[in-house]
């Protein structure tokens, strides 16, 4: 398999390819910075080029007339497409993050499968009769929004592009995406696939560039009637407050800070594992990494230093190697901001048990690897447990009993996942309905079903992705009622 990607420099805009007329967007391989592609980003004029294109596309007979089962034709189409060409995707994904083979492949396939759940979710949608109240019929129906948008991060692009894009096209409407400019490739060949699936064109634009300016634009242009955001807080807040002056509904799906729990009477093999697994795959660049672990005092010492011994065995390399575990991170400024992070955990007094530094050794040098790390010493108020670091730092405290584990877990800004480990099964459900998290995983982490909704409470977002209601999520609820008297007004008889 050829490693390198192609160079690619025209996006596609309104069903066209052209050459962006923003700014040069850069991406690297973070394994070793070497240049992937440069290519011209997109400008506010492309965005209103796009919703111009979406606009007609939208109100054009031959898509607003299509009936379910036929518009559920062309995300099958695409959910082919992308599981046919699911290598080239995880090539150029992993070249544009610096992420796994393993785990980007892991992420088309899941693509992929989002498309199809759309369409059969779409195929099986119903509206409803209402009971009536009088000689007339009530109904209440689902319709298209119209042009929408999509805006995601870079931690999983594929994965989280499709979480838009296949629901938008699912509900009737268009949608522009506004990947990330630090991994503008992968939605260039998402483009590509739906080329290929004939959606006419228009109804999916795809716009690589600086947030400021072409997310900014799509957000507060009044043609658009709704946002899919993922990402950080601070840019979901700014994103919410703008939504809020033309009033456009959004949805959220923001950062996390999550609380993995570990009870005495746990399997420990099977904790370990969930553990590392939790905040070190995607070398903790994800919003669900479980980076606060909660263990229970009498197992604390023996079980964090099991835990520190398979850390340690845990094969950090590059991405294209089968065995590696850990990766690099996505780019050197980011692990710049790592290492700020681990810095204050140690100025505040935290204990460095494994890691803390970036791997020594020729392999590691050119890219932007950095070792799995593990900290002890510092209290659930520390900077350490309540900023989220979006990488493979871990902080570990003991807890005495359910109700100071519910009370510090719980005590957080952020409320995305969390994790149980016990072999205590009323227990598990005792603590996991007391969480304050949009997801608990029980046994397990980072597990997921594109038919559960997914989302967060606090400051991880507003609104639920997936599940059968995910089609809902991106339509306009409309009430019908239709006489059945055939008689006139009562209130008006006298007069005619
Ligand atoms: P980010 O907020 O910096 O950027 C996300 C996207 O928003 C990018 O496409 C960016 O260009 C765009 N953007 C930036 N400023 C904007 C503005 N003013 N208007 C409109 N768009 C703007 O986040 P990131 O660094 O790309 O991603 C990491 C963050 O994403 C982490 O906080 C992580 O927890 C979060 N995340 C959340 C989930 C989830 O499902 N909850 C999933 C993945 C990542």
């Amino acid at each position: 398999m050829d490693h390198n990607v192609t160079a690619q420099d025209k996006l596609y805009i309104g069903g066209e390819w052209r050459r962006g007329r923003g700014a040069d967007i850069t991406s690297n391989f973070p394994a070793d910075g070497s240049l992937n592609a440069t290519l011209p980003g997109a400008s506010v004029e492309d965005v209103d080029l796009a919703i111009e294109r979406a606009q007609d596309a939208v109100n054009d007979p031959s898509w607003r007339k299509l009936l379910p089962h036929e518009r559920a034709t062309y995300l099958y189409k695409i959910s082919e497409g992308i599981a046919r060409h699911a290598d080239r995707i995880s090539h150029v994904q992993s070249r544009d993050t610096g992420k796994t083979l393993t785990e980007t492949r892991a992420l088309a396939m899941s693509a992929s499968g989002t498309f199809r759940y759309m369409a059969a979710a779409l195929e099986t949608m119903e509206d409803a009769l209402t009971p009536s109240r009088g000689n007339y019929l009530t109904m209440s129906v689902y319709e298209p929004l119209g042009v929408t948008a999509g805006i995601t991060p870079w931690n999983s692009p594929i994965a989280s592009d499709a979480q838009k894009v296949a629901p938008a096209l699912a509900a009737g409407n268009a949608i522009l995406l506004k990947p990330s400019s630090w991994s503008p490739l992968v939605c260039l060949e998402l483009a590509r696939v739906i080329e290929e699936a004939g959606l006419p064109k228009g109804l999916f634009s795809t716009l690589p560039g600086a947030g400021s300016i072409v997310g900014e634009r799509i957000v507060t242009h009044k043609a658009i009637r709704k946002v899919s955001f993922t990402g950080g807080t601070e840019t979901g807040r700014d994103i919410a407050r703008k939504a809020a002056a033309k009033l456009m509904p959004v949805s959220l799906e923001l950062g996390g800070k999550s609380p993995t729990i570990v009870f005495a009477d746990a399997d420990l093999d099977l904790a370990v594992a969930g553990v590392m697994f939790g905040i070190f795959s995607s070398t903790g660049q994800s919003c669900i990494a479980g980076s606060r672990l909660f263990v229970e005092r009498g197992i604390y010492d023996a079980f964090v230093a099991k835990l520190v011994a398979a850390t340690e065995r845990l094969k950090v390399g590059h991405p294209f190697e089968a065995t590696t575990q850990v990766a690099p991170l996505i780019r050197p400024k980011h692990r710049d901001e790592v290492e700020e992070h681990v810095a204050k955990a140690r100025a505040d007094g935290g204990k460095i048990l494994t890691g803390g530094e970036r791997p020594a050794g020729s392999d590691y040098k050119d890219g932007t690897y950095y070792r799995p790390t593990i900290i002890a010493g510092l209290g659930n108020d520390s900077r350490l447990c309540r900023e989220e670091v979006f990488g493979p730092v871990l902080a570990v405290l003991p807890f005495d009993n359910e109700d100071d584990l519910i009370r510090q877990s719980n005590n957080n800004d952020y409320g995305l996942a969390s994790g149980i480990y016990t072999r205590d099964f009323p227990k598990a459900w005792r603590v996991a309905r007391a969480l304050d998290t949009g997801t608990v995983w029980i046994n397990t982490y980072k597990q997921f079903s594109i038919s559960t909704p997914f989302g967060g409470t606090k400051d991880s977002g507003v609104g639920r992705e997936k599940g059968r209601d995910g089609v809902r999520a991106w339509m306009a609820q409309k009430s019908l009622y239709c006489d059945l008297s055939q008689a006139p007004h009562p209130w008006a008889k006298s007069a005619l």
